[in-house]
């Protein structure tokens, strides 16, 4: 971040503070406040601004140290080797950059092969074996003292209480990572809230809280599991009697430890950047979490020439997956005005890598969201793909406001036209009402021209833009009006596209009326709802002289549709324009032949929960709509949600979703999913 210096410093002291209190939530209460995801990022700009200024580092600073201090419920225990931590690169390039720095290092560097394994996400432990007996386990702690929790680690099943050897070394110390398996995790969950007490944010706090229970019988019922990974014999040539990592973790499983089995050798980047892809996309179908792969290199001796820093093995380095929420920076807000007035916020973001993409917008959805997020400029905000396609802001750290931050507010008129936009009190919405505003009109033109109505090629944004500035078009029947001659002013526009697109705009004239209903943009008539009601409406005069009931009457549209619709043909202005659209030569007559359907591949095999009154949309339309594009519709939030739809007053499946990490969507995202192809 680009930041004047005078506040780096200061940026860096309120980082400080907010990752000692996450490490301090995450480490010794084991009830994390932020997710990893987020933690590693800021944790790495903390990094970066210290590697660039030297000079405000401080000797307490989490990046100068593993973990935290071990909690008091245990005695303390000092390591014999001390427990480091791991670096981290969030994809392949920065994995490149690693090698690199690690070969610089090296007199004359030299090629080696590396050991691919997961990294599971669990919490380390430290074993100590004399004469083959386990005598001591501890935690990591801060990496020099750790919690001794010899009796808890002996309920551990695949902790040999012997080791299975006969002769084996006076002294062996071991290291590897206790977690819980996913069934186990949900279990444990199921009978907490069962019970009243809150369940465990995730699989590795629920196995760190589990091994610093005092009670080691409460411990045996959780039925932790245990993959060596590290393996230390001391003795007069040193702690490392092997020549290769590999060799190690053989030798471990000879002593009767479980090792991971899906560790490989890769000899090249593209080795191990095959093998981050595959684990990325395959564990998910393995029985406990993975928060990424480590890399380490196989020889022990260069291992031993390169050693470590302050805080991790210079030979290793975590190769974290892709993050689905991230911190960023907000730079300023935008107000954008679509098709029905509504004037929605966006987020200018710092630049950041979400989930493979470079995410530089985010909506905030509307004022009240705004007033709810409490949203200053220059606050750092995370943000998270809703659906996969439109980022959001899913809250803010207030510990990290710059000092004199501007609170964000919505405007109180329009920014396109200027008029004074209005706020109905039990709306979340606020909205332009001038009927001639540009932003207004683009909209209507986009939706009109758009793929469900009447699927205009070649008319696209830009275009719609230059011709509402130049004022070619004031309304869509305007659009029949137009001559290629016209045209060719504009930006772009040879004699040829403009013939072409005047002619794709009088094919238009083809489409059917159910399409032309559904691109007029009534408020809560959708491409499916427009389909029932020319069913039933084969005719724009049936429907306009229609009542509420009588459309109420039509299975599937609910007085609020009928409402809308009856309203629409009551202001003479859309019954001008309909008028007009009929000299145009537009059908606005003829009964659809079969609903059309098109199954879309975001949607394709995705179970939804709608929750909460939304904007436009109509609970059962939102459902058929989700349903023709080949998506299931639950009513209750589970793990094998994929996303929940979220309107106003949403109330327990919303929290739910939010506990489970659940991706939701507004509205207006679902219906950009429902658009993508
Ligand atoms: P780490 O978890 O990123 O990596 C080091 C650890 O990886 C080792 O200690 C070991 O336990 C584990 N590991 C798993 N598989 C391994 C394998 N095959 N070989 C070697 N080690 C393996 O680092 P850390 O120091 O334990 O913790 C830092 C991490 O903890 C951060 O990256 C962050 O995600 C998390 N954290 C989160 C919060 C929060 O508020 N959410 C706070 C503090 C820390």
């Amino acid at each position: 971040m680009n930041l004047p210096k005078q506040k780096i410093q200061k940026r860096a002291e309120q980082l400080r503070e907010q990752l000692q209190k996450a490490a301090y939530a995450y480490y010794v209460e084991d009830n994390p406040i932020m997710e990893d995801e987020v933690y590693d990022r800021l944790y790495r700009e903390l990094q970066t601004l210290e590697a660039e200024h030297p000079e405000i580092v401080t000797p307490d600073s989490p990046t100068q140290r593993v973990g935290d201090k071990p909690a008091d419920k245990f005695q303390s225990v000092k390591h014999n080797i001390p427990l480091y931590s791991l670096d981290n690169a969030f994809n392949i390039e920065e994995f490149a950059n690693w090698e690199k720095r690690w070969k610089d290092r090296l007199e004359n560097p030299i090629d080696s092969e590396y050991v691919c394994e997961l990294k599971i996400d669990g919490s380390a432990l430290a074993l100590t074996y004399e004469n083959g007996i386990l005598v001591r386990g501890a935690t990591r702690g801060d990496g020099e003292t750790g919690e001794e929790i010899t009796q808890n680690v002996k309920t551990i099943r695949s902790i040999p209480l012997k080791l299975q050897v006969d002769n084996p070394p006076s002294r062996v110390e071991v290291r590897g990572e206790s977690f819980l398996p996913l069934d186990t995790f949900d279990r444990i969950n199921q009978d907490r809230e069962a019970n009243g007490e809150a369940p465990f944010a995730n699989p590795r706090n629920a196995a760190a809280g589990t091994l610093r229970q005092l009670d080691p019988q409460v411990v045996d019922r959780r039925q932790l599991q245990f993959f060596a990974y590290t393996l230390y014999i001391p003795g007069e040539d040193g702690d490392r009697p092997f020549h290769t990592h590999q060799e190690a973790l053989q030798k471990l499983q000879e002593f009767g430890f479980l090792v991971n089995p899906n560790q490989t050798i890769c000899r090249s980047l593209e080795d191990v950047a095959q093998y981050y892809d595959r684990w990325n996309e395959e564990r998910r179908q393995l029985p406990y979490m993975t928060d990424g792969v480590v890399v380490k290199l196989n020889d022990i001796e260069l291992q031993q020439r390169l050693g470590f820093t302050q805080k991790a093995p210079r030979w290793a380095i975590a190769l974290k997956y892709p993050a689905e929420e991230v911190p960023t920076t907000v730079e300023s807000v935008t107000v954008q005005v679509g098709r029905t007035g509504a004037l929605t916020p966006v987020a200018n973001l710092n630049p950041v890598q979400l989930a493979g993409t470079t995410v530089s917008r985010a909506t905030l959805h509307n004022g009240d969201r705004i007033a709810e997020l409490d949203l200053h400029i220059g606050d750092t905000v995370v943000v998270r793909k809703a659906g996969e396609i439109i980022p959001e802001v899913v809250r803010v750290l207030p510990e990290l406001r710059p000092e004199n931050a501007p609170a964000v507010e919505m405007p109180k008129t329009c920014p396109e036209c200027g008029q004074p936009v209005v706020k109905p009190e039990d709306e979340a919405v606020t909205r332009c009402v001038n009927a001639s505003c540009p932003a207004i009109l683009r909209g209507s033109l986009k939706h009109w021209a758009s793929r469900g109505a009447l699927d205009i090629d070649g008319l696209g944004e830009k275009l719609i833009s230059q011709m509402v500035d130049r004022r070619f078009v004031q309304s869509v029947a305007d659009l029949y009006q137009l001559q290629p001659e016209t045209l060719v002013v504009l930006e772009r526009m040879g004699k040829k596209s403009a013939e072409k697109l005047v002619g794709a705009i009088a094919a238009s004239q083809q489409q059917p009326w159910f399409r032309v209903l559904y691109g007029l943009g009534i408020r809560h008539v959708g491409s499916v709802n427009a389909q029932t009601l020319a069913q039933r409406f084969p005719s724009v005069d049936e429907l306009a002289t229609a009542t509420v009931e009588d459309i109420a009457a039509v299975e599937g549209i609910g007085e609020i549709i009928a409402s809308a619709i009856v309203d629409w043909f009551g202001i003479p202005a859309n019954r001008e324009s309909i008028d007009r659209l009929r000299e145009a030569g537009l059908q606005l007559q003829g009964t659809p032949s079969q609903p059309e359907t098109e199954s879309n591949a975001h949607i394709q095999g995705q179970t939804f929960v709608l929750t909460g009154t939304l904007p436009n949309l109509m609970r059962n339309e939102a459902k058929s709509l989700i349903e023709k594009a080949g998506g299931k519709v639950t009513g209750s939030v589970s793990k094998k949600t994929n996303y929940v739809v979220v309107g106003d007053s949403a109330g327990s499946k919303l929290a739910k979703a939010e506990k489970l990490g659940i991706p939701l969507l507004s509205e207006e995202a679902l219906l950009e999913l429902l658009e993508a192809r």
